[in-house]
């Protein structure tokens, strides 16, 4: 299995990103996508993308970080690529943290859009309580064409279904396991499962049974598990629906 999106270069993983790599791969995970929030971080995924196999990177600037962008920084980044590079993000606007700084935000945000259309690859957008910004910026900037994703998609279903009509992808993390996650729930069991695909976020959003220990890249498999008998399915069969699917999208 493939986890879509997830942080091995979090300082929380510094002490035993091996070990944590190695248990992935020896409960019978894939492949990693290595995702960056800054431009230390997007170095850093590249380094780690470089040393191992099956696992890819991202680069991009996080909307929380958005002071620090600069778009000659990010696009030397991409011209020095490595062919492990597969999305720009994760990139977007946040206005739960920061509901002050929205026009740097939406300026950060669709500046790396553009990076992503000229160098034709996918993006991962992270965003919250700013769906409607969202949305338009991507009907008026159309990056549809290279592939977006929805990650740790925690919107209404509604919503999910305008998004999916536009051809964007829905990622779930572990939020989708846990008691309060209503809406979240809802959206995993009636949207199409070619529109879907898991990640960890890891180290964050640790999916049940082991919410509130450190995340790691296996634990996808518990989230997925989850969202299969909520469809009333078989887990291996949506699995490699799923990865299908997030292969196609990263072109992996
Ligand atoms: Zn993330």
């Amino acid at each position: 299995m493939i986890d879509t999106h997830c942080h091995l270069n979090d300082s929380q993983f510094d002490n035993d990103l091996e070990n944590v790599i190695n248990s992935f791969f020896v409960s019978g995970g894939d492949s990693i996508i290595c995702v960056s929030a800054d431009y230390p971080s997007s170095i850093k995924a590249k380094q780690i993308a470089e040393i191992n196999d099956n696992i890819y990177y991202t680069i991009g600037v996080h909307p929380d970080d958005c002071n620090s962008y600069d778009e000659t920084e990010l696009e030397d980044l991409i011209i020095t690529k490595s062919d492990k590079l597969v999305a720009i993000g994760e990139i977007g606007l946040d206005y739960f943290h920061n509901k002050l700084n929205r026009a740097k935000q939406i300026e950060v945000f669709t500046s790396q859009i553009n990076l992503a259309i000229k160098y034709r690859l996918p993006i991962i957008i992270h965003c919250r309580d700013a769906y409607q910004d969202v949305l338009e910026i991507l009907k008026k900037y159309s990056p549809l064409e290279v592939g977006v994703v929805m990650h740790c998609y925690s919107g209404s279903l509604e919503f999910a279904r305008e998004l999916i009509k536009l051809g964007v992808k829905i990622s779930f993390t572990g939020n989708v396991t846990y008691k309060n996650s209503i809406k979240t729930k809802d959206v995993a069991k009636n949207i199409p499962l070619e529109s879907m695909f898991f990640e960890t976020d890891a180290p964050y959003l640790t999916p049940e049974p082991n919410r509130g220990k450190r995340n790691e890249p296996k634990y996808v498999f518990n989230t997925a598990k989850f969202v299969a008998e909520l469809r009333g399915i078989d887990a291996d069969e949506l699995i490699k629906i799923t990865d299908e699917n997030a292969k196609k999208f990263f072109n992996i």
